[in-house]
């Protein structure tokens, strides 16, 4: 019998490190207060943004999950572990985990940082993965590539939250570093509508190798993106890196759901 799944509430670890010169600065553009409890962050708890009561109440995933998409198994596990939110995907990669559920606190931190210009939230959304065991042991040495946003939608948001998270994340994660290897071809209409099979038509040839992309097969390869939803578009991104010739793909993804 093994243990049974969890989603647990967040606990503080690690003392604060001194800001970067780049968060001195977002500190002076963006209040230092909680978007989900407006209460100041501890100045020990190396978190820029997050409270200490918003991090202790978000559905942060620790194993057992899914090795796929990284979903949760809940209950008493016997046998085979079905995950019923990825068990169609055929997925190109080997493994892939997420820090949360995309529920609660979760979906609003998501949302904050993607569509309400949070862009000052990505160190913070990455520092949770410390409280997710063996999400960054997985990107040590990595090369993470970001999912690129096709450029109409980069001008009107400004910023590729991926992009930012596989930033953050490399600078927790030992000897990672981020490429983006991958362009986005074409303008896929918003997918939060569209059912499992219309997501996979859409993202199918969306994604293509960047023009004079370093590509090297050594190292194992990382794609980042905000939420795991039904894993298509993380699919077509592997799926173009393998037919780049770069053998070893995971995943990682700040939500799920
Ligand atoms: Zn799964």
């Amino acid at each position: 019998m093994k243990t049974p799944g969890t989603v647990r509430s967040g606990a503080l670890t690690g003392a604060g490190s001194p800001p970067a010169p780049i968060d001195a600065l977002l500190d002076l553009i963006y209040p230092r207060e909680c978007p989900l409890t407006g209460a100041a962050p501890d100045d020990d708890s190396g978190f820029r943004h997050l409270s200490a009561a918003a991090v202790a109440g978000l559905p942060l995933v620790t194993p057992p999950c899914c090795r796929v998409c990284g979903a949760p198994f809940f209950g008493v596990l016997d046998g085979p572990q079905d995950c019923p939110h990825c068990r169609d995907l055929s997925p190109e990669f080997e493994d892939g985990r997420t820090v949360m559920l995309a529920r609660e606190g979760g979906r609003t931190l998501v949302h904050e940082f993607k569509y309400h210009g949070g862009r000052h939230l990505a160190g913070d959304l990455a520092r949770l993965a410390t409280l997710a065991p063996g999400y960054l042991e997985r990107l040590e040495g990595a090369v993470l590539v970001p999912v690129p946003l096709h450029a109409d939608k980069l001008r009107r948001r400004g910023y590729n939250q991926s992009a930012l998270l596989a930033r953050a994340l490399a600078r927790l994660a030992k000897g990672a570093r981020v490429e983006e290897l991958l362009v986005r071809v074409s303008d896929m209409p918003s997918q939060t509508r569209l059912d499992r099979e219309a997501r996979r038509a859409n993202a199918k040839n969306a994604f293509a190798i960047r023009v004079g992309a370093p590509i090297n097969p050594a190292f194992k390869h990382v794609v980042v993106d905000d939420v795991f939803t039904t894993g298509a578009t993380l699919n077509a991104c592997c799926a173009e890196l393998r037919r780049s010739g770069i053998p070893r793909l995971s995943v990682a993804t700040l939500a799920h759901g």
